[in-house]
This record gives structure tokens, C-alpha cells and sequence, in this order.
């Protein structure tokens, strides 16, 4: 199942292979309803300065989509604030990433994309909502706390482990 929506969205999506979101042309990503991550995706965890390739990039998914941003960080107004600078909409919920719940505190539709670089809610919200799933690959910064880190490498065991699972079904 998780297989088949990574593989779905990168066969939209030519010649895809993981790089960082400002790293991505998404050229043929077009008409979905795209769930954006922050921390990890757009800027290092706890980082409020996106940068000025990631704000083009941002820029061109967003002539050819429409795009939401969304985020399991408590500082709400930090999200605010982002989402704010970015002119881009942000999804408010109680709910977590990966609770599909999250979506029925939501009016959006459309063919649903998930861009995230962690696993654990990123791709398993995908997976529980139906939506394609691009996992970019992570910003990290010496800043991050020693908790991020463990959740980072929680979550590449835990992908490692996703994609082991993939090979064998
Ligand atoms: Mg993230």
C-alpha cells in the first residue's frame, strides 16, 4: 500500500529521485491539493527563515497547485508566522501528522500530495488519508536538539525498516 503511493507519485513524477524540497522542479506535479511539512522540509526543526530556494520552489508548486502547509510543531505561531511570509495557507487542527482525522478539521479536496521527509508522519499520513506521498530529503543543522536527533534517527530505522517491508511485498 505504501509502496504503491510513493511508486504512483514518482511515476507522475519523472526522473524523481529524492533531493531536498528546493532541490525539486516538480515540473509534472500539477492540480493536486499538496499537504507541505516544515520542520525538516522547509527549514531546519525550529528555524523560522525559509530559504530564498525554498520560497521559489514553493512559488512554482504553487502556480500549478494549491498547496497547504502543515506542521506537528507545538509553537503555533511559529507556523503562523511561516506561513505568513510564504503567503501559503497553513492547515489548523489539533490533530497530529500522521492522524487522518487531522483532514476533517479541514475543508480542502482535490487529489491529495504529502511532501514531508520523515516516515513516521509525513508518509503514514499519506498512507491513512489515501494521498501520494514525496519524501524529500532532510535540512539538519548542528542546532538540532539532541530530541530532534533521536527522532530523526528513530525515523530512519523506522523507514529503513518501511522500505525492507516494501521489497518483500
Ligand atoms: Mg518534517
Amino acid at each position: 500500500m505504501e509502496g504503491a503511493t510513493q511508486s504512483s507519485a514518482r511515476a507522475q513524477v519523472p526522473g524523481f529521485r529524492m533531493t531536498f524540497f528546493h532541490e525539486q522542479s516538480f515540473d509534472d506535479v500539477t492540480g493536486r491539493t499538496i499537504i507541505l511539512d516544515i520542520d525538516g522540509t522547509l527549514v531546519a526543526s525550529g528555524e523560522t527563515e525559509v530559504s530564498h530556494e525554498a520560497r521559489a520552489t514553493l512559488v512554482r508548486l504553487r502556480e500549478k497547485n494549491t498547496v497547504y502547509l502543515c506542521s506537528n510543531n507545538y509553537d503555533r505561531s511559529r507556523t503562523k508566522s511561516i506561513a505568513e511570509s510564504l503567503q501559503t495557507p497553513f492547515l489548523r487542527s489539533r490533530k497530529k501528522k500522521p492522524d487522518p482525522r487531522l483532514l476533517r478539521d479541514t475543508t480542502i479536496q482535490g487529489p491529495l500530495l504529502v511532501i514531508g521527509d520523515k516516515c513516521l508522519t509525513d508518509e503514514l499520513f499519506a498512507l491513512f488519508t489515501g494521498a501520494e506521498f514525496l519524501r524529500v530529503s532532510r535540512i539538519k543543522s548542528p542546532k538540532d536538539s539532541a530530541m530532534t536527533r533521536f527522532l530523526y534517527f528513530v525515523d530512519d530505522i523506522a523507514s529503513f525498516f518501511m522500505k525492507a517491508i516494501k521489497r518483500l511485498t
